[in-house]
């Protein structure tokens, strides 16, 4: 499964502050234990080629129309993340969404039916209300507004705001270092 294996790679990648955006993906797989759907979508978030999924047997199709409404999905729980929306925003992608306990392949499932278009989106949530509930205050949006990845912070301090210090932590520290010496030079 390439997502996974470059997901990992990304993880290693971004080795900072104990925030690993790469490490997103798999987290949330293990988590909401819908591991190639959630991974699909965890794909986009970390602009990871979709084309390139693939799996046994769940062998999940995705829908055209899917990609976008996840990316708008993304969207919104930033927004959420970032106070700047209410929870209730999510409705909307919720409705008529089920989840049916279902006995198949040896063990109880959890079975998600919602329009076709809106399957990945609701699965996204989900997985994002499983992080919230599991690990309460250590996931959160990048604070690079421009940036669309989620961290989960495991360190002590639990402060981290970057997905990636070296990418973006350092993009803002150099802007916020500009603004200074702007706001200086007009004073
Ligand atoms: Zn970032």
């Amino acid at each position: 499964m390439t997502a996974t294996v470059g997901a990992r790679h990304a993880a290693r990648e971004r080795s900072g502050a104990g925030s690993v955006a790469g490490e997103v993906a798999l987290w949330i797989a293990a988590a909401a234990g819908v591991v190639c759907l959630v991974l699909a979508s965890l794909a986009l978030a970390l602009d990871i080629t979709l084309m390139m999924f693939r799996t046994g047997s769940m062998a999940p199709t995705i829908p055209s129309g899917s990609v976008a409404v996840v990316r708008e999905v993304r969207g919104v729980l930033q927004d959420v993340d970032r106070g700047e929306e209410s929870p209730d925003r999510l409705a909307g992608y919720l409705r008529d969404a089920v989840l049916l306990p279902t006995a198949e392949e040896g063990r109880l499932q959890w079975r998600l039916e919602a329009p076709a278009d809106r399957r990945l989106a609701v699965r996204v949530v989900l997985a994002w209300h499983e992080l919230e509930e599991s690990r309460p205050g250590r996931l959160r949006s990048c604070g690079n507004p421009e940036c669309r990845l989620f961290l989960i912070d495991r360190s002590h301090a639990n402060r981290a705001q970057w997905c990636s210090m070296a990418v973006c932590g350092n993009r803002m520290k150099a802007r916020r270092h500009y603004e200074r010496k702007r706001q200086a030079a007009a004073g």
